[in-house]
């Protein structure tokens, strides 16, 4: 019989862990860190000392979540789900939506002087790639889903009496460039296609109920960053590292603006290197992409060019920075042309910060308002809005619904209804 546990997430935002036993097999979907408890106890001058500690207050899943586990199975790299993999306390196989990006990821991770370090996993732990649209050998299938952070799954487990659907974290709709590029088929078309799939359980997330809400969707995100893009001006953006829809989202603006893709951070190009390797597609969007050689040190795909060449004609640029970063971008320019002093410069901060933590609006607001530049919040929420929830109980038709990674878990039961 198919037990289902929630280990995390339940009735708060952040920290997903979902613990199914059948018969003898054992699967957990996802270990994430539970954010809201981290801040209540650290910040910048008192870190974690361990994991130990992490354990101690609640804030990492317990040693008992891994007991007799087969394989665990991350949707995506936000910390609240992919969590600290050294948490793993046995032998076990690590499934990853993206083996060279979590590559890309690692590296800055074990340099980290604070608790990052805690994310690689430890020696024994064996890190794998999913393989997508395949039933593997726990009976488990990921499909991908739309959501802030690329790539990201939802898994269907196919149990002995019960088959369950584990969403992740996901939107409904993205742009049709989006899917073109990074998405073949998600979650609903492939349920749509494959009609003998009947969920009994659905396990789906509720991240924007209760919460107040400007409802944008991509393709209205693409109309208004449009209508920012000046023939005249250098555009700045800045992004989420692990934001590619965003990221495919803006190259496409700017190609039809003409406007040459500048990356700035190299973060974000290592990641986008990463991301040419696992989904070669999205060269056409990024054909022409160079990167500022004074932020990113090598490249072996993109052309890097230099702050004295961008500022010959810094109107022919779009430049896309890590969101953590601009403010330390931009002492690069100093001193300021006229023309950089009045761009505009497009913030797309999907995701608020009790989900991955640490990043500081109004230090950068500050920062800005000193060079005289005008922020604009493009906030496309990585999660389906309230409203949406119906059409996709209607699209899925589970018998049971189960909320995870919500404060209203109640509000989500009388949604789907
Ligand atoms: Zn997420």
């Amino acid at each position: 019989m198919v037990q289902i546990e929630i280990l995390g997430g339940k009735r708060e935002i952040g920290g997903n862990c979902v613990r199914i036993t059948d018969k003898d097999k054992v699967i957990l979907f996802d270990q994430g860190i539970r954010f809201s408890v981290f801040k209540a106890f650290y910040s910048r001058l008192i870190q974690p000392l361990g994991i130990p500690e992490l354990r101690q207050l609640r804030i990492i899943p317990a040693v008992a979540t891994y007991e007799n586990i087969e394989t665990i199975y991350i949707s995506h790299f936000h910390l609240d789900h992919l969590g600290l993999l050294s948490n793993i306390p046995c032998e076990t196989v690590v499934k990853l939506p993206s083996l060279r990006i979590y590559q890309a990821l690692e590296e800055g991770w074990r340099m980290s002087p604070s608790w990052p370090v805690f994310i690689p996993p430890r020696f024994f732990v064996k890190t794998e790639d999913t393989i997508k649209y395949r039933t593997d050998k726990n009976n488990v299938i990921a499909i991908p889903v739309s959501h802030s952070a690329y790539p990201a799954h939802a898994f269907i487990f196919f149990g002995s009496d019960e088959t369950i659907l584990y969403t992740g974290d996901l939107r409904l709709t993205s742009i049709k460039t989006v899917n073109q590029i990074l998405h073949k088929e998600t979650i609903f078309k492939y349920l749509e296609e494959n009609t003998d799939i009947k969920i009994d359980k659905l396990i789906i997330e509720g991240t924007n109920l209760g919460r107040p809400l400007t409802p944008i969707r991509p393709n209205e995100a693409k109309e208004t960053i449009n209508r920012l893009f000046e023939k005249e001006k250098l555009v700045l953006t800045a992004i989420h590292q692990l934001d590619a829809e965003s990221l495919v989202l803006i190259a496409s603006v700017a190609k039809t603006r003409r406007k040459k893709l500048l990356l700035a951070s190299p973060r974000l190009a290592k990641i986008l290197e990463a991301l040419y390797s696992a989904t070669p597609k999205i060269k056409c969007v990024l054909e022409k992409t160079v990167v500022l050689e004074d932020t990113v040190k090598e490249s072996t795909i993109l052309n890097r060019i230099s702050i004295g060449e961008v500022k010959k004609e810094l109107s022919g640029y779009c430049m896309v920075t890590d969101i953590a970063r601009l403010d330390e971008i931009l002492r690069k320019f100093e001193p300021l042309s006229d023309e950089l002093v009045t761009a505009p410069v497009i913030l797309m901060i999907s995701e608020p910060s009790d989900e991955e933590a640490i990043f500081d609006i109004e230090r950068l607001t500050r920062w800005l308002s000193l060079y005289g530049l005008q922020p604009y919040n493009i906030r496309v929420s990585g999660h389906y809005y309230p409203y949406e929830l119906k059409p996709i109980i209607q699209k899925i038709k589970p018998k049971e619904v189960i909320p995870i990674h919500t404060r209203y878990p109640e509000y989500m039961y009388a949604l789907s209804k």
